[in-house]
């Protein structure tokens, strides 16, 4: 596993990372909105011959026709093996950057900045790197980890308050599979730019303790995809239509659809059921779900790709804080659980 530092000053901590490499040349990868705003907080950092590429923000963009642009510069940059790139923004750009960055002469070292609160505590965790393709989410990848993530939450002061409360969402799953405690510390009323240093360095505590024990995703670390199943579902039927959902509201509903297949299927009583539907509420309000939207989500449902074979796997939970995966789940519960919701 690659070292996380958890950063006061990302300008002082790149500094003393890039001064323990050794490297020919550095690429430094944004996209419009990083450069804008979080460059600028380490540009002093870097030496003359550094090369700035940016590129369009957001998902749509997370693709291979990016990458290629991404090679075509690094090529153009003449780019040797001994060269370093450095991602500096959110998840999008982290996945696709590091990917660049694995292949590209069969791949050169990497370093990242996450500078969203959704890839701070998750993306930045686990060494999965790719792009979408053909509509399919994250269907080209490898598994590669960074030299270092730099986690800085002075970042965050820039990003939109509806970003901030999508990666709010991972954090309150990570005490919902793993953490009963820490689920029942979290504020779901309000919070302040101090609030999110303390949560981020637990939460990557918890990622990486399951991603450790089972890298390849093999068994436990499908617990990570709790609230997934059905959250992507929602996810990309949204996708591109006015009603567009970011990644951490869509799993906000797919989590409360989850525990109440959860209380039905295992032990989850329906106190912890309301408490967690209570918790998502206040943070994300009710997302309005029509009965014309039922079938198709279904259908995104079951082609999700993290089901094997015909069964519908999920990982669901006991109790708060302790969550089994391999759980099989028919396409009626899952439309009732959709109903729930609704
Ligand atoms: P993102 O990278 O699209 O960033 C969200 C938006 O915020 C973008 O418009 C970006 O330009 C802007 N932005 C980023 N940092 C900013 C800042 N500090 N100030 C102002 N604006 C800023 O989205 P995301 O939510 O960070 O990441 C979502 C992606 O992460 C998805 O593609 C998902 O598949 C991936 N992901 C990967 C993993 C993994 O394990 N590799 C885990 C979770 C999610
Ligand atoms: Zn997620």
């Amino acid at each position: 596993m690659n070292s996380i530092i958890f950063s006061e000053n990302a300008s002082v901590d790149l500094t003393a990372v890039l001064s323990g490499i050794k490297y020919s040349s550095i690429f430094i990868l944004t996209d419009e909105n990083t450069k804008e705003h979080c460059l600028p907080i380490v540009e002093e950092v870097f030496p003359s011959n550094s090369i700035f590429y940016s590129i369009d923000p957001g998902e749509k963009n997370k693709t291979i026709a990016t990458c290629m642009k991404i090679w075509a510069a690094m090529t153009e940059a003449q780019l040797d093996r001994k060269a370093l790139f450095l991602n500096i923004g959110g998840g999008v750009l982290g996945d696709m950057g590091g990917f660049c960055a694995s292949i590209y002469k069969r791949g050169i070292r990497f370093i990242n900045m996450p500078t969203t609160l959704l890839s701070q505590v998750d993306a930045s965790v686990g060494g999965k790197l790719g792009v979408d393709f053909e509509g399919l989410k994250n269907h080209l990848g490898v598994f590669n980890e960074p030299e270092t993530v730099i986690v800085a939450s002075q970042f965050l002061k820039t990003l939109p308050e509806k970003e901030i409360r999508s990666g709010y969402a991972e954090i309150i799953k990570h005490g919902l599979i793993r953490d009963k405690q820490y689920f029942e510390s979290l504020d779901f009323d309000h919070w302040q730019d101090s609030y999110w240093a303390p949560l981020i360095h637990h939460s990557v505590e918890i990622k990486k303790s399951v991603v450790e024990a089972d890298p390849k995703e093999a068994g436990l670390r499908k617990i990570l995809n709790f609230g997934h199943t059905i959250g992507h579902a929602f996810e990309t039927y949204f996708l591109d239509g006015p009603r567009h959902l970011l990644h951490g509201e869509a799993i906000a509903v797919g989590m409360i659809c989850e525990a109440w297949l959860s209380h039905k299927k295992l032990d989850l009583s329906m106190a912890e059921l309301k408490q967690i539907q209570d918790a998502f509420l206040k943070v994300y309000g009710k997302i309005e779900i029509q009965e014309s939207d039922l079938a198709p989500v279904l259908d995104f449902c079951l082609q999700d790709k993290k089901n094997e074979g015909k069964e519908l796997m999920f990982s669901l939970l006991s109790s708060i804080g302790d969550c089994t995966y391999n759980i099989p789940v028919t396409r009626q519960e899952i439309l009732e659980a959709i109903h729930y919701y609704q």
